[in-house]
């Protein structure tokens, strides 16, 4: 985890339809692709984590809690770093507390993301989705 989220009411839990989608990666469908829908893009499809009508995450409870905290999804553990249209790793602007993550921390996420071993397709396909 990269930052301390206590103190935040979940931002990244909770945003509009278009806005940022947790998507998930191929390894995680098996749990999660009951609670995902499809969406097209033009290198292929991904999965994204469906939402409640207001915006907020199937999984948040009412007291701006994650209840799969323990198995939420990888994007979820290494928000708010994302990969960019340009397939850069960025820091998503939606989290309020980025000013407070270190080098080593965004390192280390780096890493984590690396070690997944996406193909360049699903990371293409995952670049294409908004992130902010
Ligand atoms: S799975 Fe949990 S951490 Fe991820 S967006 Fe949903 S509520 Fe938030
Ligand atoms: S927006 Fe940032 S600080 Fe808030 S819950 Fe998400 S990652 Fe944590």
């Amino acid at each position: 985890m990269l930052l301390d989220c206590t103190k935040c009411d979940g931002r990244c839990c909770k945003t509009p339809i278009n806005n940022f989608n947790v998507v998930l990666l191929p390894q995680e469908m098996k749990n999660l692709k009951k609670f995902s829908k499809k969406l097209k893009t033009r290198y292929g499809g991904v999965y994204i984590l469906n939402k409640k009508e207001d915006g907020s995450c199937i999984f948040l409870d009412n007291m701006h809690r994650c209840t799969i905290y323990k198995d939420r999804p990888f994007e979820c553990k290494v928000f708010p770093l994302v990969i960019d249209y340009e397939r850069t790793f960025v820091l998503s602007k939606l989290c309020p507390k980025i000013k407070n993550i270190t080098k080593k921390e965004i390192c280390n996420s780096i890493k984590e993301w690396k070690n997944k071993q996406l193909s360049t397709n699903w990371i293409k396909a995952y670049s294409t989705i908004p992130i902010n």
